[in-house]
């Protein structure tokens, strides 16, 4: 199978050419024909799986195919859960549109928006977003989605974990009722499927290699230890494997901050990536990592979501998540397009449950071992810590929020609403 052969236009295929990419990715194959057909497109795809170049090449196929109308109005909305990912995926809609005459932009929270505007205003033809701030633009005046002909929604599922349903409603009533629509998500809940049902028209269905195939290749393992010790084990593991990029998740971004100091102190160089950072500060964490002058990068599942680190060897979980899914999303991180890689989860004995919860989604058991002078406190309660005792809560819940996608004017008590469930969220996070 060639990019040729599934009908991408020439000026595609030189970018894609010059992006090095040989054939299509299997969620490439299979998405990129119904959507360049016009049909509304339901994906199972997670991040690694090539998905955003799955519905940026055929939607920038049909906009330059199609030119007569509505040049440089927002023809094409892509709406993403984060700013990362929303800066990836325009940065990919730039790449594959050089040889056409298109143009995008991107707009999301925790920045100013004048230099945002200003890129609209001069006319643009595809918009990349978060929805915080697509709604306080709109609602301001300042852009028109009566254009759009292609709406997409990327990673679904994190857009509802994130407390978004309500911004994707009101966005849904902003954009014309006739129109192409593409919606990606990595896991499908009921929630899901009621969005997909509402927003999706006769979709076909299309699915990348089910996620545990991809869980297959990857070595996993679970060190037993205490609590107390997991700080001390990671920072052996990491300075005797010699290991060089090496993304830790956190379950709190306070946990995050502490572990990086940490780090930082046993002369380990670390950044923390998470919501309460901002913008700029996680621009530079995450370029200082992929340039490998950062060994370690801390991060928790949200702000890690969507972010495009090719070919790591190494992922730590310090602590498992509480949603099995989500460890299925940090260990995909590792033995990217073919390549091992090696997924180590410190696990004390409040983890027991979640743990179990993974090994039953994943249908395996993942090797345990113990370390001399680290072993698990004989102890320790094995319940798992409940929210509201969570100890690692940031203590600043009425600070300045600047939460992912955040930035937005609320006005009616909906959103005040919805802006709270982010807001705990993001405090989780
Ligand atoms: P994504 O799942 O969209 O985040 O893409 C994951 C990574 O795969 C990105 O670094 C892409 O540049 C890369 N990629 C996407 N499609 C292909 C392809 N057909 N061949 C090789 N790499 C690809």
């Amino acid at each position: 199978m060639s990019f040729k052969s599934l009908g991408l236009s020439e000026p595609i295929l030189k970018a894609i050419a010059k992006k090095g990419y040989e054939t299509p990715s299997p969620i490439q194959a299979k998405a990129i024909p119904p959507v360049l057909d016009s049909k509304d497109v339901l994906a199972s795809a997670q991040t690694g799986t090539g998905k955003t170049a799955g519905f940026t090449l055929p939607l920038l196929h049909i906009l330059s195919e199609n030119q007569r109308h509505h040049r440089r109005q927002i023809r094409a909305l892509i709406l993403t859960p984060t700013r990362e990912l929303a800066a990836q995926v325009y940065a990919n809609v730039k790449e594959y549109s050089e040889f056409l005459d298109i143009r995008g932009a991107v707009i999301f929270g925790g920045v100013n928006q004048k230099p945002q505007v200003s890129k609209i205003r001069q006319g643009i033809d595809v918009l990349v977003a978060t929805p915080g701030r697509l709604l306080d633009l709109e609602s301001q005046g300042l852009l028109s989605l009566r254009h759009v002909e292609i709406f997409v929604l990327d990673e679904a599922d994190r857009m509802l974990d994130m407390g978004f349903l309500r911004d994707i409603e009101r966005v849904m009533k902003l954009i014309p009722a006739k129109r192409q629509n593409l919606m990606f998500s990595a896991t499908f809940s009921k929630d899901i499927k009621k969005l997909a049902y509402s927003i999706l028209h006769n979709p076909v269905q299309v699915e990348a290699t089910p996620e545990n195939t991809a869980v297959e290749v990857i070595e996993q393992k679970v060190y037993r230890v205490a609590k107390t010790k997991k700080t001390d084990l990671i920072i052996k593991l990491i300075s005797e494997g010699d290991w060089q990029q090496v993304l830790v998740f956190t379950r709190t971004k306070h946990g995050a901050n502490r572990l990086t100091k940490k780090m930082i102190s046993s002369g380990i160089t670390a950044a923390a990536i998470h919501g309460n950072k901002s913008q700029g500060a996680r621009t530079k964490a995450l370029a200082g990592f992929k340039s490998a002058k950062i060994r370690v990068l801390v991060a928790t599942d949200i702000a890690a979501r969507g972010l495009d680190i090719p070919l790591l060897p190494h992922v730590i979980n310090f602590e498992l998540p509480n949603i099995s899914e989500d460890y299925v999303h940090r260990i995909g991180r590792t033995g990217r397009a073919g390549a091992s890689g090696e997924a180590l989860s410190l696990v004390s004995a409040d983890e027991t449950s979640y743990l179990r919860g993974i090994e039953k989604l994943i249908a395996q058991k993942i090797p345990v071992e113990i370390i001399e002078g680290f072993e698990p406190d004989p102890n320790a309660s094995t319940e798992p810590i409940k929210p509201g005792q969570n100890r690692q809560r940031s203590p600043r819940r009425n600070s300045k929020h600047k939460g992912e996608g955040g930035g937005s004017n609320s006005r009616n008590s909906n959103r005040n609403r919805n802006r709270n469930r982010r807001r705990n969220n993001d405090n989780r996070n």
